[in-house]
């Protein structure tokens, strides 16, 4: 039986970022993934730079051999309806590709990694995680993302009974000729909602590759608006007429619509599998990447002492950094009362700068994590 400190399930932002702290403090830890890395997620790939610096990630170093895209303007407005251009100074927003983020970020960690291998047991004996028959660690910490196997483990009911958010995406390396007939610029993504404001969608250059997507609460009526926000991208000319037709697609939870338990004695759960996403825009990255080194700080803290009552200052610290877990939903507005104030509040520059990117997508008035 192989032993470690720690034994992470998943490799994603959250369990890297979690491995990479841990192994600072001299601790023996092993990611365990189901995919062999580089993978692919399922994502647009926007970062803020809170993540680069909590990572503390060398931009310079990482750009030699990686697609990382400064963001200095969003185009923004109603599918179908007008657009504003908001400008800013400077780079407040990159775009990276994941499968080069997750794998770089994995790497870096200084973890043993057992990749490709899929968690199938998990048990208890004498104190100890038994994962797979194989590993045997007194920690684990469930990073496996939205379906994550630890938090089924600790009780959660896995894509039933939770308000997710669904989301669907596509990206790919555009030829000589799509690249001529795509408008959007590479450092200005193009954000469109919903009319019920209950979503939006992206389209995003980075570099040679185009990302395409939408998000909404619910699964119901996501591939009839998906396809219509590409019809209107098309008719606008922003997009090339010949975009593959394969969008992949993904669920997780927003931040206050989880109820999941986040920790018991020896296990907690970190980024998606603990459902942290910021509920305005959906970003996911940063709360992974933060969730996954405040759990690591709690670990160390707690002395091999991995308690549930030891392990609380882990929550405590989510909750005194995200706010309290209250959903925050726009439905005891009515239908026609959203679509109203949608169509007013987006035509709005001061509010689109103000409001909707520095606010709901740039997270500008919460600081880095230190
Ligand atoms: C369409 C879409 C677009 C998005 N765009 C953005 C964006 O632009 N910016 C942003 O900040 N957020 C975005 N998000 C959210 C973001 O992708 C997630 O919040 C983020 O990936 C969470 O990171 P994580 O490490 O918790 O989980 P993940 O990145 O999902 O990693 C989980 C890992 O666990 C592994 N795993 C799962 N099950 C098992 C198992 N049984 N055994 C072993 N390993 C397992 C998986 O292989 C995976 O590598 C988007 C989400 C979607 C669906």
């Amino acid at each position: 039986m192989e032993t470690c400190d720690a034994l992470i399930v998943g490799g994603g932002p959250a369990g890297s970022s979690c491995a990479w702290r841990l192994r600072q403090h001299g601790m023996a830890v092993t990611v365990l993934d189901k995919a062999s890395f580089p993978r692919d997620k399922v994502c647009a790939g926007w970062i803020t730079p809170a993540v680069v610096q909590a990572l503390q990630l060398d931009t310079e170093v990482y750009a030699r051999e990686r697609v990382l895209q400064p963001i200095t303007a969003f185009r923004t407005g109603l599918i179908h309806g007008r657009y504003l251009e908001t400008r800013y100074s400077a780079a407040v927003s990159f775009g990276i590709r994941r499968c080069e983020f997750d794998d770089y970020l994995l790497q870096r960690s200084g973890a043993r990694m057992l990749l490709g291998q899929t968690l199938k047991s998990l048990e208890k004996r004498d104190g100890l995680w038994i994962v797979n028959d194989a590993i045997a660690a007194p920690l684990l910490i469930g990073a496996g993302g939205h379906f994550c196997p630890v938090a089924r483990f600790l009780g959660a009911k896995l894509g039933a009974g939770e308000a997710a958010i669904t989301a669907k995406e596509i990206e790919f390396e555009m030829n000589p000729q799509q690249r001529a007939d795509c408008r959007v610029r590479a450092d200005t993504p193009e954000l469109y909602f919903c009319r019920d404001l209950k979503g939006y969608g992206w389209c995003f250059r980075k570099g040679d590759y185009l990302n395409i997507g939408l998000g909404r609460e619910g699964k119901q009526g996501l591939a009839q608006q998906l396809a219509d926000f590409c019809d209107f991208l098309r008719q606008g000319g922003r997009i090339p007429g010949d975009i593959p037709d394969k969008f992949h697609g993904h669920a997780y939870l927003l931040y206050g619509h989880s109820r999941r338990k986040l920790l018991d004695d020896g296990v907690l759960l970190v980024g998606d599998a603990a459902g942290l996403a910021y509920p305005e825009s959906g970003e996911g990255i940063r709360p992974a990447v933060e969730s996954g080194l405040i759990a690591a700080a709690a670990i160390v803290e707690a002395r091999e002492d991995y308690r549930r009552q030891t392990l609380q200052a882990y929550p405590d610290r989510l909750r005194a950094r995200f706010g309290p877990e209250t959903a925050r939903s726009g439905d005891s507005v009515p239908g026609f009362v959203r679509n109203m104030l949608a169509g007013a509040l987006l035509g709005s520059r001061w509010f689109t700068r103000r409001v909707v990117l520095d606010r709901w997508f740039l997270h500008a008035q919460q600081p880095g994590l230190q």
